[in-house]
C-alpha cells in the first residue's frame, strides 16, 4: 500500500464512517490516508450491528441524525450498487401492542416531519398477513417500506477497498497517540509507530473519539459511553423471520428486534448496557434471557434451541444535545484547532447515514479551505469475489478447471474453497487474520462454527503472507494461535 510521509487527510478510524469518508475524498487529487490501531478495517460498531439501513423515522426531527438518517438511505442504494454490497429491501414493522396506539401515531407524525413520507400505520390483520408468526395481541404497526438489511461488514470493505484502489492508503495497527499542533493549527498525529504529517485530520475513532478530540484539547467536557448491545444468531435452517421487526422505541433506544441478515441467518437483539471497558465485547447469559423474552414479545416461537452463535457490538453514546434535550452526532470543522474535523457520538443510526456523513465531511473539508480537484481516472466501482457457493455446478466446474485451488474446501458448512481465500489475502485491503478472512468468505459462520478450517486456513495465510505458523492470529497481535512449536517438522 502507497504511505508517504505528509498527507493532505489523515482519517481515524477504518470503520464504516472513516471508510466512506476515504472513499468519497479518493474522487479528488489528494493524499488521504486512513489509520487503525486494529488489523482490519470494520474492527469496531461498524460490523457488529443489526445492520438495518433505517428509513429515519425514528431520530427527533431537527437532529443531525434525522437529516443524514433519511439522506442516507437514499444513498446507500446506489453506493451499494456501485460497491457490490448486498443490501436487502425488506422495510421494516414497529410493532404496537394495546395502550400503544397513540405512541405509534406519535411515531408516524415523527417520520413523516422528518421526510419519510412513505410511512404508514398498517392494521393488525395487515401485519398478521405479512409476518403471521407476529405475537397475536398486536394491535397495528409502524411500516417504513424503504428501510433496508445491508452486510455490515461489506458495508465497510466495500467503500475502503474503493477508496484503497483510488490511491488512499490504509495503515492497520497504527494507533493514534497524540496531536501534532504547530502554530495553532493541524499538522498531523503521533502514532505508535511515529508521527504521520497531515493538514487535515479527520477524528472518526468510534468509541474513542472523545479521547482522540481531548488529545488535540478540544471538547473536554464531551465524553462518550459505550452502550453494549449483544445478539443471538439463529441455524437459518431453524428458524427465519421475513421481515425487520422492532418493539415500539422507549427511552434507551429502538428496542429488541428480530431481523434476517443478508446471510439468511435471522437475529434477534441487542440489548442496551452501559460499559466501562470501551472494548468489552463479550455475551453473557444474563444478555441472552433478556434477548430471548424480548424477542418472544413480538415472536413468539423464537426458541433458544435454534440458536448457533453470538456476538456484542458498543454503541458510542456521546453527550451532546445541541437542544438540551436529544443526543445527537458531533459533526464539525473544529474553530479551535484549525484543520480538525470531529465525527463522534455516530451511534445508530451511524450506518444508515454514513454516506450522508461522508458527504458532509468532504462539504466541510472544503469550506475549511481543501482544494478539491477531481481526479479524471476515479473509478467508484468495485466488485466482490464471487462465493463458490453461490456459483452454479457449470461456473463451478469452469472455476476448477481454471485452478484446481477451487476445488479444495477448507470450509465445509459453507463451502469455501482455498482459492477464495488466497484472494482475499491479496486484495486491494488484504485479509491478514483468521477473522478477516471469515468476514470476507464468511468461513466458519456455519454449525460447526470453524472446527474444522482452523488449522487448514492458519496455513494457507502462513504460506501466502510468508509468516511462520507462530505468527498467524485470529484478529491481529495477541492473538496468535500457537505458542511454540513442540518438536521439529519432519
Ligand atoms: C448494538 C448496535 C446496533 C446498531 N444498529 C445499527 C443499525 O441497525 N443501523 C445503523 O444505522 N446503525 C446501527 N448502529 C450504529 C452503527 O454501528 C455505528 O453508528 C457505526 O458503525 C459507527 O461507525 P464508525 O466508523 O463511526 O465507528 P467504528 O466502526 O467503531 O470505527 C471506529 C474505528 O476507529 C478505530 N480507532 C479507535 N481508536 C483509535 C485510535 N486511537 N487509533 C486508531 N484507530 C482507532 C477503531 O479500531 C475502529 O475501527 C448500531 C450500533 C450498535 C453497537
Amino acid at each position: 500500500m502507497p504511505t508517504q510521509s505528509h498527507y493532505d487527510v489523515v482519517i481515524i478510524g477504518a470503520g464504516v464512517v472513516g471508510s466512506m469518508i476515504a472513499r468519497e475524498l479518493s474522487r479528488y487529487r489528494l493524499a488521504v490516508a486512513v489509520v487503525d490501531k486494529e488489523s482490519d478495517v470494520g474492527a469496531g460498531s461498524s460490523s457488529s450491528n443489526s445492520a438495518i439501513i433505517h428509513s429515519g423515522h425514528d431520530p427527533y426531527p431537527g437532529t443531525a441524525k434525522a437529516r443524514l438518517n433519511v439522506r442516507g438511505n437514499a444513498l446507500w442504494r446506489t453506493v451499494a450498487e456501485e460497491l457490490d454490497v448486498p443490501l436487502r429491501s425488506t422495510g421494516a414493522l414497529v410493532v404496537a401492542r394495546e395502550g400503544q396506539e397513540s405512541a405509534l401515531e406519535e411515531l408516524l407524525h415523527r417520520a413523516h416531519a422528518n421526510g419519510v413520507t412513505d410511512a404508514a400505520i398498517l392494521e393488525a390483520d395487515e401485519v398478521r398477513a405479512r409476518e403471521p408468526r407476529i405475537r397475536p395481541d398486536t394491535v397495528g404497526a409502524l411500516w417504513t417500506p424503504s428501510a433496508m438489511v445491508v452486510d455490515p461488514f461489506q458495508g465497510v470493505l466495500g467503500p475502503a477497498e474503493n477508496a484503497a484502489a483510488n490511491g488512499v492508503a490504509f495503515l492497520f495497527e497504527h494507533e493514534f497517540t497524540g496531536a501534532l499542533i504547530e502554530r495553532g493549527r493541524v499538522a498531523g498525529i503521533d502514532t505508535g509507530n511515529g508521527p504521520i504529517r497531515a493538514q487535515w485530520v479527520v477524528n472518526a475513532a468510534g468509541v474513542f473519539a472523545d479521547d482522540v478530540m481531548h488529545l488535540f484539547g478540544v471538547h473536554p467536557e464531551f465524553a462518550i459511553t459505550a452502550r453494549r448491545g449483544e445478539y443471538f444468531v439463529f441455524d437459518p435452517t431453524r428458524f427465519t423471520v421475513d421481515n425487520v421487526i422492532f418493539p415500539m422505541p422507549d427511552e434507551l433506544g429502538k428496542g429488541i428486534l428480530v431481523t434476517t441478515t443478508t446471510h439468511g441467518n435471522s437475529i434477534i437483539g441487542p440489548n442496551s448496557e452501559e460499559v466501562d471497558d470501551k472494548e468489552d465485547q463479550s455475551v453473557t447469559e444474563a444478555g441472552m434471557l433478556q434477548i430471548l423474552a424480548g424477542a418472544q414479545r413480538l415472536v413468539p416461537s423464537v426458541s433458544a434451541s435454534d440458536l448457533i452463535a453470538a456476538f456484542a457490538g458498543l454503541r458510542a453514546t456521546g453527550n451532546y444535545k445541541p437542544d438540551g434535550r436529544h443526543r445527537d452526532f458531533l459533526i464539525e470543522r473544529s474553530d479551535e484547532v484549525p484543520g480538525l474535523i470531529n465525527v463522534a457520538g455516530i451511534e445508530s443510526p451511524g450506518y444508515a447515514s454514513s454516506p450522508a456523513i461522508a458527504e458532509l465531511v468532504v462539504k466541510l473539508l472544503a469550506e475549511g479551505g481543501l482544494s478539491l480537484e477531481e481526479k479524471e481516472s476515479w473509478d467508484g466501482r468495485r466488485a466482490r469475489p464471487a462465493r463458490f457457493a453461490a456459483l452454479s455446478h457449470e461456473e463451478r466446474a469452469a472455476r476448477v478447471a481454471e485452478d484446481p485451488a477451487y476445488g479444495r474446501i477448507v470450509c465445509r458448512c459453507e463451502n469455501v474453497t482455498e482459492a477464495e481465500i488466497v484472494e482475499a489475502i491479496h486484495r486491494p485491503i488484504p485479509a491478514r487474520t483468521y477473522d478477516a478472512i471469515k468476514r470476507r468468505t464468511w468461513l466458519g459462520t456455519g454449525r460447526c462454527q470453524g472446527g474444522f478450517d482452523y488449522p487448514r486456513t492458519m496455513e494457507i495465510l502462513s504460506r501466502e503472507l510468508g509468516i511462520p505458523m507462530e505468527e498467524v492470529t485470529k484478529k491481529g497481535p495477541g492473538s496468535e494461535f500457537l505458542y511454540r512449536r513442540t518438536k521439529e517438522a519432519v
